[in-house]
């Protein structure tokens, strides 16, 4: 087969994938983020409950982890050994008591360690086939275990998965501080998703004899910094003795220990979920980069002979692309020469120009991390092609990050 025939050929594969995919995600009413900075924050002991919740109230409900390093739902729901059926062209999800569909990354792994050593691509493919095969038939509500994170995981989950309604980000009261709350509403924003609100786990202890709640760290955090950040806030949950009893022993909580304070907190926090209208309808994710222009969202790519450069330090200029994030299209781009190439100085003169997101070939784990800590996204491993395309191709959905070319 010619070089040309083979591209067509992948081309139309991708668009009869992109089709079927459509055609499966049109039949879900709503689809719902479950995010968080990292792993261990009871991300999902949220996502499970708030499925469970919905179910409770009727709605049809499904629930897919997209967790490769910690499928841990089907550990949560009891359902650890069991296998998705197939109707010869669909994957068909796990049933669950109450009505709910079930389809996680564990049920695809003979093991669960075998994630960790698969390599970016092969990790795509699983994580294709995952999210474009399986039919949950017709459903209310999707809620998405999200890999934790705002990085190239989450992202490419959130490509693959477009025009999900909002998002819930879980964070714990000692997380308010590492600025993991602003990235991830930082990375709604870049996937034009809604936040519905900030939901903080583990706060405070219930006390097993008097079921006073008494607080280890100082409270209100995160209610003040959703405040700030001009985004909703959902409660508290403390942490309660009976959330790990019922995780380990596979009973979904608000089910089984439905009187306590925090199933009474899960069944508050879900009602904005309750009463969203149609996709749009919730209260839209603010601009967080106080730089930024209102309603645009800025790509940065560090440029050397008109392609992209290996190394973001070592460009002639960078090439910053103004994106109308609602039509998925550049509506805008200007050029810039950058300072002398220091440790640090990027970082900061990226935010000074408002820049939300970079996307390199190579960088070093530090300006990575600097990045991050300025709410800038960092997307490596990008080919050396014209910036143009490589933003287009972004926007399509259909540029992943790989290695990193050149991490110095
Ligand atoms: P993540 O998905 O963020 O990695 P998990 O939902 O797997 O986190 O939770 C990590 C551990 O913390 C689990 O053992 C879970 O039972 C426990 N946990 C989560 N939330 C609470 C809570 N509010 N109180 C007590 N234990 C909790």
């Amino acid at each position: 087969m010619s070089e040309e025939q083979k591209k067509a050929d992948d081309r139309l594969k991708a668009f009869t994938e992109s089709k079927a995919l459509s055609d499966r995600m049109g039949r879900i009413k709503h689809k719902i983020m479950i995010l968080s900075g990292k792993g261990g924050v009871g991300k999902s002991t949220v996502a499970t409950n708030v499925a469970v919740s919905l179910a409770m109230e009727g709605e049809k409900v499904g629930l897919l982890d997209s967790d490769f390093h910690g499928p841990s739902i089907p550990t949560l729901l009891n359902i650890e050994g069991q296998k998705p059926s197939s109707d010869g062209e669909s994957i068909l999800p796990v049933d669950f008591a109450h009505g709910i569909k079930v389809m996680s990354m564990g049920f695809l792994l003979p093991n669960r360690d075998d994630a960790v050593i698969w390599r970016g691509p092969m990790k795509m493919n699983v994580l294709k086939q995952l999210l474009t095969e399986v039919n949950w038939g017709d459903l209310d509500y999707l809620i998405i275990d999200f890999p934790p994170g705002t990085g190239d995981e989450p992202l490419s989950v959130a490509q693959l998965l477009p025009d999900c309604d909002g998002a819930i980000i879980v964070t714990t009261p000692q997380d308010l501080s590492t600025n993991d709350v602003r990235k991830c509403i930082n990375f709604c924003r870049q996937v034009n998703v809604p936040v519905i609100g900030v939901l903080e786990n583990m706060s405070g202890l219930v006390c097993p004899h008097c079921k006073e709640i008494i607080n280890i760290f100082k409270t209100g955090g995160g209610e003040k910094m959703a405040k700030e950040m001009n985004v909703p806030f959902l409660g508290k949950i403390p942490i309660e003795p009976q959330i790990v009893e019922a995780s380990d022993s596979g009973k979904p909580f608000v089910y089984h220990y439905s009187k306590t304070e925090a199933a009474r907190i899960f069944t508050e926090a879900i009602q904005p979920i309750l009463n969203m209208g149609e996709r749009g309808t919730t209260e839209s994710t603010p601009i967080v980069s106080d730089e930024a222009t209102e309603g645009t969202f800025k790509i940065a790519i560090p440029v050397v002979k008109g392609h992209l450069s290996a190394h973001f330090g070592h460009c002639d200029e960078f090439i910053f692309f103004n994106i109308d994030l609602e039509g998925r299209k550049i509506v805008g781009e200007e050029k810039a020469t950058p300072p002398a190439h220091e440790p640090g100085v990027l970082p900061a003169w990226l935010g000074e120009k408002g820049a939300n997101m970079i996307i390199a070939g190579g960088m070093g784990t530090r300006a990575q991390d600097l990045f991050r800590e300025r709410g800038i996204e960092v997307l490596i491993g990008a080919p050396s092609e014209e910036p143009g395309k490589i933003v287009e191709s972004y926007l399509e959905g259909t540029l992943v990050g790989g290695d990193n070319i050149c991490d110095h």
